[in-house]
């Protein structure tokens, strides 16, 4: 019988099947950044629930919606992050790193995240994302590299039907501007009372929502490309032309815009054509104003979040499976009670010498014990009886051609050092 309990609404365990699939795409992420000079980064899976409402912006689904805020116990309320820059750009700033190191300070974080949405495929209410912030420059090389990186990224675990979407959403100059404009255009559409109450508050957003009957009516609203400033456009054209030269393709998208409202100029989103509705494996942008917002510094800045979750789903729907390898090279079959302290040591032996190797435990007779160094994926099992033992080896079986041989028990260690090469 099961359990009574099951994973919360809107979860799901990673098992020990699907761990080296997360755990590879977690490392893909990682890797590019480590190499471009990013130091790892964690911070609490909880904040000050401010944080996030001033971060984030409070007029963003995620605050307004989808934020697990936890029961307070004190005068604080705390709110599981449902995301991560905010919390990033705090630790930075309460630990100075603006100050005491180069600029950009260049982090990478690996983590969960928290937002209550409806759950979907694809959509969970806790979900893993590996990110990168770059704190403290404004260039457009920076925002560059990091798109590059995740290209890399994305590229590496062998991903191809992904598309790289671009737009600039300007800068304090240009975008309220272009935000009233777009605002009275929205005035005269047809729209429904919660969307009308986005179009007061958000009204970038709307151009986001993906239903029909208001895509149609957004034909011929105003576009913030014909808005930008000349500094944010030339800033965008440069990072157009690196991404060129690097030759990472993308699709400008005039109507990409970000869930959160500290997002400014370079923005940016991966899309994999396999996933459905929740099209999304990655996203981010430029935020020069959160560093203000939160109480900080002027610090432009630029990051990305990838999400784990869904590559798992893109390289399912591109029949991508990565090498899984078992989970160890040896397993060993004690016959008798003697054998078995004896080959319980050459495990440990074994794996002290950095072998992977597992033990037949629980008493099982030869049978059941050979079935399982089968179902371990062992390449090798170790079997040894009473005889063995008086002879100073043990019988070293080879599980895919069958072929057994009798190995010195002291020279155990290096004769199979040696077959794992
Ligand atoms: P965001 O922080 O919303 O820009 O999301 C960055 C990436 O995280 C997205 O592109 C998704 O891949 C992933 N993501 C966001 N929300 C969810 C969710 N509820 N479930 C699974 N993945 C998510």
């Amino acid at each position: 019988m099961s359990s009574s309990f099951q994973a919360p609404k809107g979860t799901y365990d990673i098992l020990p099947a699907d761990a080296p699939t997360v755990l590879a795409i977690r490392e893909a992420f990682a890797a590019p950044l480590r190499r471009a000079g990013y130091g790892y980064i964690e911070t609490p899976v909880f904040e000050d629930v401010k944080l996030f409402s001033r971060g984030v912006g409070e007029s963003t689904d995620i605050v307004s919606k989808e934020m697990f805020t936890l029961t307070k116990r004190s005068d604080e309320d705390l709110a599981m992050r449902p995301e991560a820059t905010a919390s990033v750009l705090r630790a930075a700033l309460q630990a100075n790193l603006h100050r005491i190191g180069n600029l950009p300070v260049k982090l990478w974080y690996s983590g969960s995240q928290y937002r209550y949405e409806k759950p979907q495929k694809g959509r969970y209410r806790q979900f893993w994302q590996v990110g990168a912030e770059a704190i403290g420059a404004e260039d457009p090389a920076l925002d560059a590299e990091l798109i590059i990186l995740a290209d890399d990224a994305f590229r590496s675990l062998g991903l191809r039907n992904f598309r790289l979407l671009l737009n600039s959403l300007g800068d304090k100059q240009c975008r309220p501007v272009y935000r009233a404009a777009l605002q009275d255009f929205l005035r005269g559409l047809d729209l429904d009372e919660d969307t009308v109450r986005r179009a007061e508050i958000n009204p970038l957003r709307v151009l986001d929502d993906k239903r029909e009957s208001v895509q149609a009516q957004l034909v011929g609203a105003p576009m913030l490309r014909d808005y930008l400033c000349e500094e944010c456009k030339a800033y965008h054209e440069q990072v157009r032309e690196i991404l060129t030269a690097a030759q990472v393709p993308f699709e400008d998208d005039p109507k990409l815009v970000r869930g959160l409202d500290y997002y400014t100029r370079t923005t940016f989103e991966f899309v994999h054509d396999g996933l459905g509705s929740q099209s999304a494996v990655g996203g981010g942008g430029r935020y020069d104003g959160l560093s203000e917002m939160i109480g900080g510094p002027a610090l432009p800045s630029v990051g990305w979040a990838l999400g784990v979750d869904r590559t798992v789903l893109a390289l399912e729907a591109e029949g991508i499976q990565l090498p899984t390898p078992g989970s160890s090279d040896v397993f060993a079959v004690p016959l008798g009670e003697q054998a078995r302290t004896v080959l319980f040591g050459a495990v440990t032996e074994l794996r002290r010498a950095g072998v992977r190797a597992d033990f037949a435990y629980g008493g099982k007779g030869l049978k059941a014990a050979m079935k399982a160094a089968d179902r371990s994926g062992a390449r090798f099992a170790l079997v040894a009886g009473e005889r063995d033992l008086a002879e100073g080896v043990v019988q070293l079986k080879d599980l895919s051609t069958g072929d057994q041989t009798a190995v010195a028990l002291d020279a155990l260690v290096s004769t199979l050092k040696e077959k794992l090469k």
